[in-house]
Formats: structure tokens, sequence, C-alpha cells
């Protein structure tokens, strides 16, 4: 069992309360990591620690390309402990080691890039329609920043965050999910070895209610970063509203990945197979509604059934294990419930559809792969997140029927296309609603484009350029280079 503390002000503590919760280990059910429980006074705490550092002179007094370096040797740091980062977090959330390692190598690229970008955000010099007037504008950070994580892939989706609040001058409190903290604490123990001063980076840990909503409330944080689901999102921005703070949500999805009759069908089934059993169906990009032309509806299927049955699921860490064990037990049931909401709307089950148990391991959290076929974009199985291996098939005759059932949804965070079609893949990408489309390819990301959701999917974006300007402000600074006015009442 391995005790863990939180980090506030460049100190390892316990929980103002001194209570603790445990981390299970979703493959071998075992507890193995003792997690402070938190509350507001820990939040109060670490903002003020974050608070301070922001006006610190050890951290104002930095250089934008001081500030880069640093945060570049974050990502050097962490580089540098991959694997052990990795095979904490598959401890604690049962994903598979190879993507999860794959994860936490590429997360350096994130400080490279915003580290680089840290001495490159330029202000203006605007063209002032008066005499005798300079004016300046100017990017300033915006204080101390909330980073709220969740469980399905918390290392990487915190470095979203991190990199550009922390290469802008921002300070920050994270909050991990109450899953998966152990990465976390991790990380901010080696962020010590990149030399950023005390309070700079603050980790909080525990339940949303305890701690998470008063991190968000809390007047010091001026902006909020949160990567959940629509739920928490939707009470976060209501939280941040009433203070004007700033917010970016990376919330759920319910993406349509859309197959025409001219796509390479062996591309489309594996782009279909990585849409939503990747990561056992357990991301935001999950391409959980297949939507196929009817010319090829009953062949492709075929064939998707066909190379799904055979995924293998076990163990996490071994190398040709395919499908993993659900995150959590809250997960795993919510996933089996919806296999059974799909059964009663009257959606077909032609694969899966219930609990699988591995050889050798009586444990693990796991759903078979599941496929509904004959589904009806207005059920419950096509309309609501999942966030499991569950797939429903929905049928199409042409394009304009394709863009309005992958339209018809109150999400938006992303979709694919499979056409060999150019005029195709360009028209139907841009009817599409959904802040990220993928062409014959699904579920690529990267710290150069920009990725977030329209509609219910969220609000901002993370990745790309852009990202930085997220954590920062913008100040217009007039001076004034003439002679003193003459009369004061007039207009300037
Ligand atoms: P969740 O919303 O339950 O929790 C996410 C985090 O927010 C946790 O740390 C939780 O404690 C905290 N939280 C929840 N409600 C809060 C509140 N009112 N105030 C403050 N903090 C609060 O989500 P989850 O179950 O951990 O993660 C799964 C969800 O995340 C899915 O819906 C998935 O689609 C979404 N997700 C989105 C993206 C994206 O980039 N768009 C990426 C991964 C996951």
């Amino acid at each position: 069992m391995h005790n863990y503390q939180i980090y506030i002000n460049g100190q390892w503590r316990d929980s103002a309360s001194g209570n603790s919760f445990d981390s299970l280990n979703p493959y071998t059910g075992e507890s193995w990591a003792s997690i402070p429980r938190c509350n507001a006074a820990d939040v109060e705490a670490a903002v003020d620690a974050a608070n301070t550092a922001f006006e610190s002179e050890a951290w104002r007094s930095l250089t934008a390309t001081a500030r880069g370096k640093m945060v570049k040797r974050f990502g050097q740091v962490l580089l540098d402990n991959a694997e052990k980062l990795a095979a904490i977090e598959v401890r604690d959330n049962g994903k598979l080691y190879s993507e999860v390692l794959n994860q936490c190598r590429y997360m350096t690229e994130w400080f490279e890039y915003f580290g680089g970008l840290a001495d490159k955000v330029e202000g203006t010099v605007p063209p002032i329609d008066k005499p005798k007037v300079l004016n300046y504008t100017r990017y300033e950070p915006l204080g101390v920043c909330a980073c709220i994580t969740p469980w399905n892939s918390p290392l990487l989706l915190l470095v979203w965050k991190l990199a550009p609040a922390l290469a802008a001058g921002n300070t920050v409190v994270i909050k991990p999910s109450e899953y998966t903290s152990a990465s976390t604490l991790e990380l901010a123990k080696l962020s010590e070895l990149a030399g950023f001063p005390p309070g700079v980076i603050n980790v909080v840990t525990g339940y949303s209610s305890e701690v998470g909503e008063p991190l968000v409330s809390h007047k010091k944080v001026r902006k909020i970063a949160f990567t959940g689901g629509e739920e928490g999102g939707r009470q976060v921005n209501i939280s941040a509203a009433s203070d004007f703070k700033k917010v970016t949500l990376e919330l759920g999805g319910k993406s349509a990945n859309i197959v025409f009759d001219d796509a390479d069908l062996d591309q489309a089934v594996d782009g279909a197979i990585s849409g939503i059993f990747a990561a056992s169906g357990q991301t935001c990009i999950a391409g959980s509604r297949l939507l196929l032309q009817d010319t090829i509806h009953d062949e492709f299927l075929e064939r998707l059934v066909d190379m799904s049955s055979i995924a293998k699921l076990g163990d996490p860490m071994s190398e040709d294990t395919q499908i993993a064990p659900i995150a959590n037990e809250l997960q795993y049931k919510k996933i089996l419930k919806y296999i059974d909401i799909a059964k009663t709307e009257g959606a077909k089950c032609v694969l899966g559809g219930g609990s699988a148990t591995v050889e050798g391991n009586h444990e693990g959290l796991f759903v078979l792969p599941t496929i509904f076929s004959d589904v009806d974009n207005s059920m419950r199985i096509a309309q609501e997140e999942v966030f499991g291996p569950v797939l429903s098939v929905i049928r199409f005759k042409d394009e304009d029927e394709a863009v309005s059932i992958a339209n018809d949804i109150d999400y938006g965070l992303a979709a694919g296309v499979w056409t060999k079609s150019l005029n195709r893949a360009v028209n139907v990408s841009e009817r599409l609603q959904a802040g990220t489309v993928w062409v014959n390819t699904y579920r690529s990301t990267s710290y150069t484009s920009p990725f977030g959701g329209y509609k219910s999917s969220g609000l901002g974006r993370e990745n790309g350029q852009q990202a930085i300007k997220e954590y920062l402000q913008v100040k217009s600074i007039w001076l004034h280079t003439g002679e003193s006015t003459k009369n004061p009442y007039a207009r300037r």
C-alpha cells in the first residue's frame, strides 16, 4: 500500500482533516494506494499558495524565455520517467499500458511546444486615430488556474492544461479525479526537478463536492480548465459565471463515425474498431455512433463483428491485450445499464451484450465488446454517452441523411468520415457540427491542432497556438506623448 500526500506550496502534507480514501486497481480489485481526502481547508491553503506564488518575484520576474525553458525542462523530466508514470496510471485506471506509455512519452511535446511559445506571444501597436499617442497591447497571465481532470487519461489531459497555463505565467491548483489521483501526485513530485518556485504547482485530491466545488467557487481562482462529463461541466460553468471566471470545458461526446459505400472498407473497419473499442470505449472522442450507408451496411457489419469478436480481453500490462477492464465500478455498472436500456429500446445486439471474465482473473471489471444494430438515432443508446465498449449502428441512404443524423444530437466533439471521394470528404466535413473531423482516420490528436467541442461538448479549445491565449488576458496601454491637454472636459 502506498501512502500519498498532497502538494501545497512545495511541501508534502496530509489532508487538513487527516482523512484519506483508497485507490483501487480495476484489474485486480486491490486497494493499492491511500489518497488524502481533502476539503475546503486544503483548497484554501492551495489557492492561497498559488496566489502568493503568482505575485512573487521568484515567478513574476522570470522572463518569458526563462519560464519557457523551465516548462521545457519539466517535459524532459516527465519523459525520463514515462515508464514509471505509465505503470502507476495503469494501476489506477486499468487502461492498456502500451497506450498509456505512448501518451506519457508524447506528453513532453506539449511542454516543448508551449514552453517554446512562452516568448512568442506578441502584443500589438495599434495605429491609433489620435495624435501624439502611443498605444500598445500585451498579454498577461490570469492568475490562479484550477485544472480539473477526469479518470480516463489523467496525465495527458492534465498536461494539455498545465503546459499552456505555466508557459503563460499562471500558477495552478490541480484536482485530479478521485479515481486516479496517484499519477498526478507523482507528476507534482517530478515538477520539483524542473525548478518551479514553491506554490506555482499545487495538487489537492478528493471528491468533487468536497474539493472540486470549493475550488471552482474560490474567489481567487481566475480560470477553470475542466475536462469531464456534461453535468460536471454545467455546474462548473454556472459557478464560474457568478465570478466572471474564464473557463475551458472539455466535455463528453457521442461522435458519428460515417462510412460511405465508396470507402476503403478494410481501413474503415479498423477505424470503427479504434473508434469504439480502443481504451474500452472510455474516451470522449469515441465513435460510438457508427453510420453505415445502406448499400454496404450488411457486409460491413459482418466484417466488423468478425474482427471485434476476436479482440483479446486481459491484463492491461500485457502486450497482447486489446481490451482492458473498465476503470471503476460506477462506470462498469453504468455501461451494463446502458446495454439493458438498448435491449429494452429494441436495438439488436449482434455482439457481446454483457460483462466478461478473463481466465485467471476474477476481479477485473470487464465488459464484452458490444455492437447494437438497428439503432434509431432517437434512442437513448444513440443520444447518451455510454463511455464504454458499446457501439450503436445506424443505417443511412445518402450524404444528406448521414449529415442530418450525425448532427441530430446535443453533443459535437468529433466525427469520422470514410470515403475515397475528395469532394465528399470536404463537403461532409464542413457540414458536420463537431470540433474535430477525421477523414479516413480516427482518434488522432496533437499539441499543434486545436481540440474542443461544439454544442454540449464544451467551450474553448485546448492544443494549438491559440490554446495559450485561453490562459492570458490582453491589456491596452496608452502613452500620451504630446503637450498637456487644455480642456479636461473634452473627450481625448
Ligand atoms: P466527471 O465530470 O465526473 O469528473 C471530472 C472531474 O471533475 C473529476 O475530477 C471530478 O471530481 C470533477 N468534478 C465533477 N463535478 C464537479 C463540479 N461540479 N465541480 C468541480 N469539480 C467537479 O467526469 P469523469 O467521469 O471523471 O470523466 C468522464 C467524462 O469526461 C466523460 O463524459 C468524458 O466524455 C469526459 N471527457 C472529456 C474529454 C474531452 O477532452 N472533451 C476527455 C476525456 C474525458
